[in-house]
């Protein structure tokens, strides 16, 4: 699986070494196509950079357009991002930040809407503390957690002939399509939350991967409540009770 990296030397990226270049070369994103392309202060990177990346993140293709001809390239990627709260480098929450508020409200800004409702998975890691490290080890090592991973990609080749973050819209009902409690929690979370019809096909898409991982065949409530809750700005919705695990 390739994995490309655009860190802390290329931060001042131009959009056209992502996607391809003035010659229309293939960029950073075809370059890691079918494999992880991973981006690390993801606010630092130019709103063009970034608004270059919602293309392919929905088509799986860079269509580089040039004067005299077109070339599209592969770029279907698995598109792994991080950031600090803010630019001072702890957040409000940590204490190092002397701005204020305003110092992450605005760095966080600088990542667009449309390219937030690409993202299906959006989580805050909290800083690990001393107390972190003395706890031991997790139950599930990396090597187990592989496997599950590996057992669940199997499942998803054999029912659909691929993995389920390639699964076209008919493909996606009839394999994901919740059980009656599950589709409810979703109905009600779409209205909600004012979901996209994106968003929506992404939620049902990381349920089921959830249910894959879980060994189950049925796409339950709880699968659908976990991955609404794995979105940062649905998890703070959850006084409304749809995106809590439950
Ligand atoms: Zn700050």
């Amino acid at each position: 699986m390739p994995i490309s990296s655009a860190e802390e030397p290329r931060r001042d990226i131009i959009f056209c070494a992502f996607t391809g270049g003035l010659r229309a070369k293939p960029g950073e994103i075809s370059l890691a196509h079918q494999g992880v392309l991973f981006l690390d202060e993801l606010p630092e990177f130019s709103p063009q950079a970034l608004d270059a990346l919602r293309q392919p993140l929905e088509t799986g293709q860079v269509l580089i357009a040039r004067a005299n001809h077109h070339v599209t390239y592969p770029a279907r990627i698995l598109l792994a991002a991080a950031m600090n709260p803010c630019r001072c480098g702890g957040g409000p929450g940590a204490g190092k930040c002397r701005r204020g508020p305003r110092c992450a409200i605005d760095y966080q800004a600088r990542l667009s809407g449309p390219l937030l409702d690409r993202i299906d998975i959006q989580l805050d890691v909290p800083p690990v503390t001393a107390a972190d490290l003395a706890l031991p080890s997790p139950v599930e090592g990396t090597a187990e957690a592989a496997a599950r991973v590996g057992r669940a990609r199997e499942a998803q080749t054999q029912r659909a002939c691929g993995l389920n973050a390639a699964l076209d819209l008919e493909a996606l009902e009839r394999v994901a399509a919740p059980d009656a409690p599950g589709a409810a929690l979703l109905a009600k979370a779409a209205e909600s939350l004012a979901l996209s019809a994106r968003a929506y096909h992404r939620t049902l898409k990381v349920a089921r991967t959830i249910a894959d991982l879980d060994g189950a065949d049925a796409v339950r409530r709880i699968h659908v409540a976990e991955a609404l809750s794995l979105k940062r700005q649905w998890a703070g919705a959850d006084q409304a009770g749809f995106a809590k695990v439950s």
